[in-house]
């Protein structure tokens, strides 16, 4: 499992770093320079894109694992660039975003949108399953989740808008249901196709989400 990202447009960038004219580049070792948003040769980009943006680059650093407590001590090994820059422009996930800031009184700018988390299921294809809505129906769905994997994120069936299979908002896209039907078929389950989802009840999912165990 993988945080996913994907770069922020250039313009988005610099009107975040508007203002900021000194930047610290972080990249991340271990889920954007998976899917290639945050590693040492996207970093290297990034610096000289800012260049090209009129800005001084202090430094720049890709951290083992951005999320983790290793975090601090890179950035105490990093403190003399950071001192004199403006702002740290973070190429990791947003866990990793929130933990820079947990150690810089500087400004952390996001340069990357943190999509989901996934698995890989081929080189560089990265895949969501799940979107973490903290009451999980796979038992009924044949391990095909709707909330993910439908456009509509329909709980009921599909919305009858299915095309051979297909589905209508994405025609490139096999329908959810479908999916769910043909493998409870195979299941010998089709009668959960009948079973009636109730909404969902939000305090399931308190924001933000909290949890100790033992
Ligand atoms: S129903 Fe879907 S989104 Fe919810 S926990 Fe299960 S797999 Fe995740
Ligand atoms: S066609 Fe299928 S996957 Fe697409 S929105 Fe309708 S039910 Fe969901």
């Amino acid at each position: 499992m993988k945080s996913i990202t994907k770069q922020k447009p250039i313009e988005e960038i610099q009107n975040l770093l508007q203002g900021m004219d000194k930047v610290f580049v972080v990249g991340c070792g271990t889920c954007t320079t998976l899917t290639k948003t945050g590693g040492v040769e996207q970093v290297e980009a990034m610096k000289e894109g800012l260049q090209e943006m009129g800005k001084r680059v202090t430094g720049g650093t890709v951290i083992p694992t951005a999320c983790d407590d290793m975090t601090e001590e890179t950035m105490k090994e990093n403190e003399q660039y950071i001192r004199n820059a403006d702002c740290v422009l973070s190429m990791s996930c947003a866990l990793g975003v929130h933990q820079l800031t947990l150690y810089l009184d500087k400004p952390v700018i996001p340069a990357v949108d943190t999509l989901f988390i996934g698995v890989e299921e081929s080189p560089g294809y990265f895949h969501e399953v799940c979107s973490q809505c903290g009451q999980c129906i796979l038992g009924e769905t044949a391990g095909i989740c709707p909330i993910t994997a439908c456009h509509k994120g329909l709980v009921n069936g599909p919305c009858g808008g299915t095309n051979n299979g297909k589905c209508e908002v994405d025609k490139e896209k096999d329908c959810a249901w479908t999916l769910i039907y043909n493998r409870l078929k195979e299941q010998g389950r089709l009668d959960l196709m009948r079973r009636y989802q109730p909404p969902r009840n939000h305090h399931v999912t308190l924001k933000p989400g909290i949890i100790k165990i033992g």
